[in-house]
């Protein structure tokens, strides 16, 4: 407790904070810091970080937990109200939608301002372009554009003469802000390379990075596979200067992810801006219309009907479910990645933890990523250090886009100027919760959570009513 001699000194020096964070673990993986220290909040930013206990109109105190910068989750396709609640239950506070994007852009950052739980952000998705060219329809916004299943849009390809078209629209987005292009080529197997190359030419001019999926998981022999996809763009960042990252590499290289690994690491020797992430699971999941399960698919990921998981019934495939839920839809989750590629790429210095949240009804990696790295993956398993978990899952994605927007500079850091966004955990227990089975329940052992200086999680608790997100967007 801070006494009222103390609290006298430090007014008349006129140093009072809105909150002090009294007493905690702070791990800055930017400085090092790793000690002891008191966080001092004003006005929505971090003021101080001290040795000496400063004055404040709330003193909180937090000895015996850790002090993290918030985490940025570069891969959330759960972008309403729920999903923010089960994202900062596990530490998030910033969740973009980078991969899938939407289409048109403007529209989506409105329709968030002054309503949300935490930070939020959006690419220009190419699949949401190509929908509104194809289809004429730009009625579905980010992920929910894969829901479409006439394919039409997704398997039909565009002329060489309507390519500058798609540049248009694609430009577009960026000029509203978007942090730069989301790509999910798998999900639009229509698109030619001619026609990605195109965009990356479009994201290079305008300084973004690409966000992408690749155009296959697996191995295949004939057409080359995740290792063939990858090199796919990695030419197309050579050849426009586009910066890249490969979202979720383990589902995209599944046993073939060192050979992923590999390529990205001499990329980036050889001078190329090329990043990458993973979410801690041996299981995908998506959209079981999706082209990801047109013929061929048990060959590409070495898997059957019984590795398919549909979770409302939480029933295992057949070749008759499989046949019918191909005609209704639905999404499900199917076990591709060997533990020991989870392993290998957590441990990996150069993977970011990104969750691919789609719905906390879904795979459990929407509730659960965070607290299962630092739980299950740094504490228990000793995989990767506590201070490398949290470095993946702050200052990596902070990094990855400060070059196009610059106030990710004040995210991802516990350092006075920074905002104050932060995740307050107790390392003995935090754990996820969230299983194949019951995939909605809230990450144990994050304790508080603050969002720009204001308590959204507080003694494990949900703080209602309160909307202190922000819009992360470019200014073009
Ligand atoms: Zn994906």
């Amino acid at each position: 407790m801070v006494s009222a001699g103390n609290r006298g000194a430090a007014r008349l020096r006129g140093q009072e904070y809105d909150i002090v964070l009294a007493g905690g673990h702070v791990l800055d993986p930017e400085t090092g810091l790793d000690a002891t220290r008191h966080v001092g909040i004003q006005g929505g930013r971090i003021a101080a970080v001290t040795t000496e206990l400063p004055a404040a109109r709330e003193t909180l105190d937090v000895s015996g937990l850790m002090v993290a910068p918030g985490f940025i989750d570069l891969h959330a396709h759960g972008q309403d109200s729920e999903s923010y609640r089960y994202y900062a239950h596990d530490g998030v506070t910033t969740a973009l939608e980078l991969e899938i994007g939407t289409f048109p852009v403007a529209r989506w950052y409105a329709e968030r301002d002054g309503r949300a739980l935490i930070n939020y952000g959006v690419t220009v998705g190419h699949p949401g372009a190509r929908r509104a060219l194809l289809r004429h329809d730009q009625s579905l916004a980010g992920a929910a554009a894969l829901g479409d299943t006439s394919r039409t849009w997704t398997h039909g390809t565009l002329r060489d003469a309507e390519l500058p078209s798609l540049d248009t629209l694609v430009d577009q987005g960026l000029a509203e802000g978007a942090l730069g292009v989301g790509f999910g080529i798998a999900y639009t197997p229509g698109a030619s390379r001619q026609e990605i190359l195109h965009l990356f030419r479009v994201a290079a001019r305008r300084g973004v990075v690409c966000f992408v999926h690749l155009r296959e998981g697996g191995r295949d022999p004939e057409s080359g596979g995740s290792v063939g996809a990858l090199q796919e763009v990695l030419a197309d960042a050579t050849a426009t200067g586009a910066a890249l990252h490969v979202v979720h590499v383990t589902s995209m290289g599944q046993s073939d992810t060192p050979f992923l690994l590999q390529l990205i690491a001499g990329a980036r020797e050889h001078g190329l801006d090329v990043t990458t992430e993973a979410y801690p699971y041996t299981a995908a999941s998506t959209g079981i219309q999706s082209a990801v399960f047109d013929r061929g698919w048990q060959d590409r990921m070495g898997i059957g009907y019984r590795d398919i998981l549909y979770p409302p019934t939480g029933e295992r495939l057949t070749r008759t479910s499989f046949q019918r839920l191909r005609r209704t839809g639905g999404v499900v989750v199917f076990f591709i990645i060997p533990d020991s590629i989870v392993r290998l790429a957590l441990a990996d210095p150069l993977v970011m933890v990104a969750s691919d949240g789609i719905s906390a009804h879904g795979h459990p990696r929407l509730a659960g990523t965070h607290a299962r790295v630092l739980g299950r993956y740094a504490r228990d398993s000793g995989a990767l250090s506590l201070m490398d978990a949290v470095r993946k899952m702050t200052l990596m994605p902070a990094q990855r886009l400060e070059q196009t927007v610059p106030a990710m500079h004040a995210k991802g850091r516990v350092q006075a100027g920074a905002d104050a966004d932060l995740t307050v955990f107790d390392r003995v227990k935090v754990l996820d919760r969230a299983t194949y089975e019951r995939p909605a329940q809230f990450s144990d052992g994050i304790v508080h959570v603050l969002v720009n200086g204001t308590f959204v999680v507080r003694n494990g608790a949900s703080v209602a009513q309160v909307y202190p997100g922000r819009a992360v967007r470019r200014t073009p």
